[in-house]
């Protein structure tokens, strides 16, 4: 059940701040996703690194998406949660010699490499493990995605990916790599992105890229065009789901390819930050001399996207209120650090020690990236059937 909806008094027995899980919006969310991707042949792989609690990851493996990983753990963590090895590809800049054995061992579906050192270090490892890797070569296409410079991923600045200067002596390393098999090229141009032109513009660019490889008698038959369709973080009530027919149909109208050749998405974000809410108690409120202040037990050791990326969170007061009135606050935590800030003159009903406060949107990026900073405690969450939503 949304959030905003519980009743206080289910929510209140619970320990705040926790993460709670809408499981039936996060499985519309699933299955809105795959019926579109479904439609038009093309194959979903989920981002693990957006969010890897064990039950959400249940739900999303139990409809037949593969996974995406970043680390050797993410990679295991997939296999242990029953994500099928030829349904996994791995991707990163940094791949240690270890991670790269252990994925060769299960035998994934794909190495998405990030450059010529990385596929020669596959193809020695492969060669002394008398394995064959399977490679999607990360091609910079020097798109820009027009969202946050953070977050921005294709652009030639970006530490990901081969850059086009370097494709040709890629495309030879590639020849003399006798454990490497190259089946695709892949491509990730940045996160929260909500403008389809930017879908578009890469499109173009990877019928250029696949071209150029199939002139020089390369078949690709792999187009791993990335992830980073963006959510509505404005109107979570909204927008619950992101439109998948609108984001698969512009891959489906501009992307030329033959029947032979599958195209493959890594969608994180827009799988599940919407079913996520950070749900947090006033400790205090304090009204400083130019500002009022809301003081939460939650802070950036539980969500650190407002202050890694000033992201913006949606803040709402729960439960039905008599008070009328709203004040402006900074909506702040616990933590010693001024980025602690999860909004600044945030409209909210005039609020008191106690009161809950749900931070909307934070399926993704959010409890993953939790840390024990100021020696805080463990994160817990709450799923839906628990509150008996
Ligand atoms: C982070 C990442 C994704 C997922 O991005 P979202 O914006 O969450 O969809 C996909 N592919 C790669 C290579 C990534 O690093």
């Amino acid at each position: 059940m949304q959030i905003n909806k519980i009743s206080l008094d289910r929510l209140t027995p619970f320990e705040t701040p926790f993460y709670y899980y809408d499981m039936e919006l996060l499985n519309r969310t699933l299955q809105a996703a795959k019926v579109a991707a479904d439609k038009r042949g093309f194959h979903i792989h989920y981002a693990l690194k957006a969010n890897f609690n064990d039950k959400v990851l249940a739900a999303i493996q139990a409809l037949g998406f593969g996974a995406d990983c970043v680390s050797g753990n993410e990679v295991q963590k997939s296999i242990d949660s029953g994500f099928p090895a030829e349904q996994i590809t791995f991707a990163g800049v940094g791949k240690s010699d270890k991670e790269i054995s252990m994925a060769l061992k299960h035998q994934i579906f794909a190495f998405n490499v990030e450059s010529i050192e990385e596929l020669q270090v596959i193809d020695e490892i492969a060669a002394s493990l008398g394995e064959r890797a399977n490679v999607s070569l990360r091609i910079n296409p020097n798109v820009d995605a027009h969202t946050h410079h953070y977050i921005t991923t294709g652009l030639d600045e970006n530490k990901f990916g081969v850059p086009n200067s370097e494709l040709e002596q890629a495309a030879s390393v590639l020849r003399d790599c006798k454990h490497v098999d190259l089946v695709g090229l892949h491509f990730h141009v940045g996160s929260q992105i909500t403008d389809m032109n930017v879908f578009k513009s890469l499109c173009v660019k990877v019928n250029e890229w696949k071209n150029w490889f199939e002139e020089r008698g390369t078949t690709i038959k792999i187009l791993n065009v990335g992830g980073g369709l963006g959510v509505d973080y404005h109107h979570p009530d909204e927008n619950p789901i992101p439109d998948f027919e609108a984001y698969f149909d512009v891959f489906d109208k501009f992307l030329e390819r033959t029947p032979q050749q599958e195209v493959h998405f890594e969608l994180g974000r827009a799988l599940v930050a919407q079913s996520g809410t950070l749900v947090s108690r006033v400790l205090y409120s304090k009204s400083g001399v130019k500002k009022n202040f809301l003081i939460l037990d939650a802070g950036m050791t539980e969500l650190m996207r407002p202050a890694l990326y000033q992201a913006y969170h949606k803040i709402e007061r729960l439960g039905l209120s008599t008070e009328t009135s709203t004040l402006n606050y900074d909506v702040v935590g616990p933590i010693c650090e001024s980025s602690d800030c999860f909004g600044k003159e945030v409209s909210l009903p005039i609020s008191k020690r106690g009161d809950l406060i749900a931070i909307r949107t934070a399926g993704a990026y959010g409890e993953v990236m939790a840390s024990r900073y100021n020696l805080r405690e463990e994160i817990r969450y709450v799923f839906s059937e628990n509150v008996g939503g």
